[in-house]
């Protein structure tokens, strides 16, 4: 009887570890996964990822944006154009629309998001996106 419940329950015990070696390997899948995105800190202290801001396709570690910073590194205040990532430049993947987060309006691929680039003293720069070629055409 008694080795009757020891075989019972060393049963039990390796089905359990089936179950949680499962579980660790769907959780590490997962973790990969998001460990190719690239991630921020927003204001808040939260961790978010880099998302495009034409197309909002999360970006990955090793893509980068099209993007061209005019006037030298040495000022507070840099101008900033930006084209787009590799899912919507040169060519947007299917599906993919590049959007301007300002005026909502679908931004031509021959077209640009204006930003302005703050070196800030932490060390950090912060972008903040003023317009698309057409919305931000007048003013200035
Ligand atoms: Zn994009
Ligand atoms: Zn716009």
């Amino acid at each position: 009887m008694d080795y009757f419940f020891l075989f019972a329950s060393s049963l039990v015990i390796i089905f359990a570890l089936m179950l949680f070696g499962k579980y660790k390997k769907t959780l590490q899948q997962s973790n990969q996964k998001n460990d190719n995105l690239r991630t921020q800190k927003n204001e808040h202290g939260a961790v978010e990822f880099v998302r495009c801001p034409l197309c909002s396709t999360p970006l990955a570690k090793n893509e980068d944006m099209f993007s061209r910073i005019y006037r030298p590194m040495t000022t507070h205040d840099q101008r900033m154009t930006v084209h787009g990532c590799p899912h919507c430049y040169p060519r947007p993947e299917p599906g993919v629309k590049r959007m301007c987060p300002v005026c909502g309006k679908e931004v031509p691929l021959e077209g640009e998001l204006i930003a302005r680039l703050f070196n800030r003293t932490e060390g950090k720069k912060h972008v903040m996106i003023t317009g698309c070629t057409v919305c931000y055409k007048g003013r200035r």
